[in-house]
């Protein structure tokens, strides 16, 4: 039975700061047996892990991280094990993407307003072979320029909900993104449902909604859940007799110690329950 199972990290297909075959690589160090890829709104990362899962013997679960949206709030779907070909699919994922694209030179302006003095190929430097350039990109060209310390500096006051260089981007209506990953033979999972604003809106009755619209589980054991946030969790799980599972969320250097490959787990019963 395999015992190390992380279901959630990125690499620089998206905001991480590891390739894809450095991801699997540092899985393979911390020792998990299954690690997911689930970079955001893409899967370009995928043939690259695979490969380095294959001559590592580890084992990937080829997954995504889609931006969605649930009653005016930010939500983030898991989907694991589906068609990257999926046309319906595909088209929605590049409509995330180039929402994202078009959000820069917006944040941007913001920015220069208050005398930060960012280009779009700052930006572009920072993202390198990302699908698209996402606010920790952008973060980062201000920690590059001198602006600040860490990328988690530019969230607090400038980049997150309420800061003010925030500009809104599209995101996939949530429903609609767990009947796209079933309709390309997919699983969806909703990722740390109650971190950052989407608790309001996730409510037990919401997450029926979801079981109705074909969701496999719920992503309890997260870093930005407190102890008695997973009982809650686990408890509504129970109760849609939805999946359990735990991640770390991981994104290389790109996000805090907290986040590392391993941080949180899932249990091999849940893991066979999703995927086996
Ligand atoms: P984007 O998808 O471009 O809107 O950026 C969202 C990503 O930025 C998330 O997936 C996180 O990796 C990161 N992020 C979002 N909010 C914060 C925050 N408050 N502090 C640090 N990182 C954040
Ligand atoms: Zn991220
Ligand atoms: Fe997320
Ligand atoms: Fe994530």
């Amino acid at each position: 039975m395999r015992v190390r199972i992380d279901l959630h990290t990125h690499s620089t297909r998206s905001d991480g700061t590891d390739s894809p075959s450095e991801l699997v690589r540092n899985a393979r160090a911390a020792r998990l047996d299954v690690v997911a890829i689930t970079d955001h709104d893409s899967t370009a990362g995928w043939d690259d892990a695979q490969e380095a899962a294959d001559e590592l013997g580890i084992v990937l679960v080829r997954g995504i991280e889609i931006s969605t949206t649930y009653e005016g709030e930010s939500v983030h779907l898991l989907g694991y094990d589906f068609d990257p070909t999926h046309e319906p699919l595909v088209a929605e994922l590049e409509r995330v993407l180039g929402g994202r694209n078009d959000r820069l030179p917006r944040v941007l302006a913001r920015l220069a307003e208050h005398g930060i003095e960012i280009t779009e190929e700052d930006v572009a430097r920072e993202s390198g072979d990302a699908a698209a350039s996402g606010r920790p990109h952008i973060a980062d060209a201000m920690v590059t320029k001198g602006y600040i310390a860490h990328r988690d500096e530019a969230f607090d006051g400038w980049l997150n909900t309420r800061g003010r260089a925030y500009v809104e981007r599209y995101a996939a209506p949530l429903l609609e993104a767990v009947g796209l990953l079933k309709g390309a033979g997919g699983k969806a999972v909703v990722a740390h449902p109650w971190s950052r604003g989407s608790d309001r809106v996730l409510t037990s009755e919401a997450f029926e909604r979801l079981v109705g619209a074909g969701l496999d589980g719920i992503e309890v054991d997260h870093v930005d859940h407190a102890p008695t946030t997973r009982e809650t969790l686990r408890h509504i799980a129970h109760e849609l007799d939805l999946v359990v599972t735990g991640s770390s969320d991981y994104h290389g250097s790109g996000k805090s110690e907290a986040f590392h490959l391993g941080a949180n787990l899932t249990h091999p019963e849940q893991y066979e329950r999703l995927l086996g």
